[in-house]
This record gives C-alpha cells, structure tokens and sequence, in this order.
C-alpha cells in the first residue's frame, strides 16, 4: 500500500481554508493508500489556525503544524517535510494557485522519478513577478549548472527519502531540485496549470 503526505505552507490564508480543504480532500478521493494533509500554520494573524483546527475536527486525514511567528515559507515546508510519514511527499500552495487535483498525477509520476516538477507554463502572476523569476531561475542555473525551469513552484512530489537529512533555511526550497539531483536522484519537470490567488495576499 502506498502512503502519501501533502504539505502545505499557510500564511494569513483565511479566506482560502474553506476551498482549499475541500478541493485536496476531493483530489484525493480516489487514493488507494493513506493519506495525511500536513497543514503548517507560519504564524498567521487572521482566522487561519481557527479555520484549519475546524477542518482537522471533521477529517482525521488533516495534522497541523503552528509556529508561534512568521518563519518564512522554507520553514514552514522544511517543518512540514519532518513530519511527514508517507512514502512519498506532495506540495502546494495554501491559496490555490496550483490546482490540488494534478496531485494525483504527480505522484503517479513517482513510479519512475524521484521527484517531479511542477512548470507553471501559463503563469497567472505581474509581469514584474514573472520577469523577476525568470532572471532569479537563470542566475540560480547559471551557478549550479543546472536547468531548472520554475522552482518557484510549489507544486511537487518527491519519494521522502529524497528529503532526507536536508537542512533548509531562508528560501532554499527553490534550491531543493539541484540539491535532491546533486545527491544522485532523478528529477523531471512538468507543465502544471496556474491561476490568480483565490483570495489574500502573496
Ligand atoms: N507562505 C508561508 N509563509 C510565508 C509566506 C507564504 O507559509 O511567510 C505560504 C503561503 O500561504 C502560500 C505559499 O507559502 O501557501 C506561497 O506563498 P505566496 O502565495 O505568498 O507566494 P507566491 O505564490 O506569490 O510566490
Ligand atoms: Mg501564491
């Protein structure tokens, strides 16, 4: 039987909850395994913590995890990574700029990988945001000799060992696909869809 953790950074998402909950519970339906849905609250100011202790009291699938302050979302994926107990690891942003329902087909992805890629190919961001990206993602190869196309993206699955014995700080997660390949594991990219914040603040 196969098991699966997904992780979720939530910063000051209360108005994505509702959704958000509702849409990865519908993704993963049809999973053959267990599952566990690893919210880590980084310190939010608003009903986010509230809002996800009423969803873990409905669904024994969901764990939360709560910083005291805002840590940062590498943290929060880090803290998130640790807990985690399935076989294999899933993220995604709390505010539904990926869609929960390509989860499944990530991991699926696993059988041959050791960790796929999420590539936002019609990305829904500023033009500032999206050149910004594009000149940090080139800087970020050009030193590790790399072709990453997107690390920006939280939508990704990796096997768990890949995760294993990683120390990540300060905004490393979008180093994570050179880190885990420098280690010898296989990683591929894959076009995801992308959308606008449902709602709050990036
Ligand atoms: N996030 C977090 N801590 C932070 C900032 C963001 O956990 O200090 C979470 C946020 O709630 C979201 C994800 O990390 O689930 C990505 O953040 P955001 O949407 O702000 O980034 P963008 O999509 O604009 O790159
Ligand atoms: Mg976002």
């Amino acid at each position: 039987m196969q098991s699966l953790s997904i992780v979720i950074p939530v910063y000051n998402e209360q108005e994505n909850i509702g959704p958000l909950v509702q849409r990865t519970l519908e993704a993963i339906s049809r999973w053959q395994g267990t599952v566990e849905i690893i919210f880590v609250d980084d310190g939010s100011s608003d009903q986010t913590l509230d809002l996800l202790k009423e969803a873990q009291a409905n669904d024994a699938r969901i764990r939360i995890a709560h910083f005291q302050e805002n840590m940062g979302q590498t943290a929060a994926m880090a803290a998130g990574f640790r807990l985690a107990r399935g076989e294999m690891v899933a993220t995604i942003d709390a505010d539904l700029q990926n869609d929960p329902a390509e989860i499944p087909r990530l991991v699926e992805m696993l059988k041959e990988w050791d960790v796929v890629c999420g590539v936002r190919t019609q990305r829904k961001d500023t033009w500032w945001r999206r050149f910004s990206s594009r000149v940090a993602n080139g800087f970020r190869n050009w030193v590790t000799g790399d072709n990453i196309i997107d690390t920006g993206c939280t939508l990704k699955a990796y096997r768990r060992e890949c995760l294993e014995g990683l120390e990540l700080y300060n905004g490393m997660h979008r180093f994570l696909p050179t880190l885990i390949k420098m280690r010898g594991y296989r990683v591929i990219q894959v076009p995801v869809s992308h959308h606008q914040r449902l709602a709050g603040r990036t």
